[in-house]
């Protein structure tokens, strides 16, 4: 479907709920497009990520297919959603990897994983590289690729992928931020960040009107919003065993691999763990739900950067366990290529949801009259 086709359908299928009205307490989606009739292109990239896809209203619809009017609100607006990832993706020109993210994974990780390995060939020190012995002894991972070398790959495409990420996010808050001066209304101003925050963390509109999602079919369930927080919860994890590995790096003058007891392993184990249950369960509900109110793209995203994830945080935890073998080299470069691939893919995967929603519901709770 072209873009104007797809705005077309939106307005379409939004127009017909605006007179029924049926679903109006089930999130703060129908809400907010009765108050924006004109539906402008902004008003639908809002609405869109405003949506949070817990399908409550396509199993409730009674104008849904097999009905001539085939209102599919869902798929309907994670087409919209993906439309608006490829409108403010920064650069451009990156925008079709959006649209083959399955293929972009696999290039990139294997890409990477065999950078990493020509990169230990040529730079590891003498008596290191992938003929380690000694694989849990302090330094034994700088043996195996220069600790420089090893920051490097982290931080050059961390750094660009900030900035392409929050550069795209700029974009889309300048398309849908509320128009109406609020200056002065420090503590609405406030109260709104409160609400936009507790939205985040508790996923209300995930709960679909206090019953759960439709995660399957028609029965409800909590399990799609758990999973979601467990993996916030488990990106945490790994981020503060990130902060706590570079304290004892810099602040003690440790080197890794660290103790199985010391802070920084037992943040990454329990980020790892919490990485995989959360991508293994979302994987396998998408993989069950009925496809009715999914769309393909939106699925394919979905599917790439569960597999990431489930890469990065297999391999961190097999390097875990055969650390102290002779496999620890390999397995180091392994993970250090997904981590990198991760890295590199952030804005251009499905990663960039969560920005847009959190956008979204900050327009929402901010101006609830009008954002054009
Ligand atoms: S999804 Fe269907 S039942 Fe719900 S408001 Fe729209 S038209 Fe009405
Ligand atoms: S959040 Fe749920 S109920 Fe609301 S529009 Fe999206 S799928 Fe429908």
């Amino acid at each position: 479907m072209s873009a104007s086709d797809i705005r077309a359908e939106a307005r379409r299928v939004l127009g017909i709920c605006d007179a029924c009205g049926y679903c109006n307490g089930f999130c703060d989606l129908f809400e907010a497009a009765r108050r924006r009739s004109a539906l402008t292109d902004a008003d639908l990239a809002h609405l869109a990520n405003l949506c949070h896809a817990c399908r409550n209203c396509f199993q409730a619809c009674q104008y849904a297919p097999p009905h001539v009017f085939a209102v599919n609100v869902p798929r309907t607006l994670a087409r919209m959603r993906h439309q608006s990832y490829l409108d403010h993706v920064w650069p451009q020109t990156f925008a079709p990897l959006l649209n083959h993210p399955v293929a972009t994974v696999i290039g990139v990780t294997l890409g990477a994983i065999l950078l990493l390995f020509a990169l230990v060939l040529a730079f590891a020190p003498a008596g290191g590289g992938l003929a380690i012995e000694t694989g849990a002894t302090a330094g034994a991972f700088y043996r195996v690729l220069p600790w420089t070398l090893m920051v490097g790959l982290g931080v050059l495409p961390l750094g660009w992928s900030a900035l392409a990420i929050g550069l795209g996010w700029r974009r889309y808050w300048g398309l849908t931020r509320p128009r109406r001066a609020t200056t002065g209304e420090a503590r609405r101003r406030w109260c709104a960040w409160r609400t936009t925050l507790a939205d985040i963390l508790n996923l209300r509109n995930l709960r679909g009107g206090g019953v759960g999602c439709n995660d399957l079919d028609a029965r409800f369930s909590p399990w799609r919003r758990w999973l979601h927080q467990t993996l916030l919860g488990g990106l945490g994890l790994s981020f503060a065993a990130t902060l706590a590995a570079t304290f004892y790096h810099h602040g003690l003058g440790l080197q890794a691999p660290y103790p199985l007891l010391s802070p920084p392993v037992l943040l990454g184990t329990l980020g790892g763990i919490a990485l995989m249950i959360a991508s293994l369960g979302l994987g396998w509900l998408e993989w069950r739900t009925a496809p009715e109110p999914i769309a393909s793209e939106s699925r394919r995203l979905d599917q790439a950067f569960l597999g990431l994830l489930l890469a990065v945080a297999g391999s961190g935890l097999a390097l875990l366990l055969w650390r102290a073998t002779p496999a620890m080299a390999s397995l180091l470069v392994v993970h250090l290529g997904t981590v990198l691939a991760f890295f590199m893919l952030l804005p251009y995967s499905k990663f960039v949801h969560a920005g847009y929603r959190a956008i979204a519901l900050r327009c929402e709770s901010l101006d609830p009259v009008s954002i054009d």
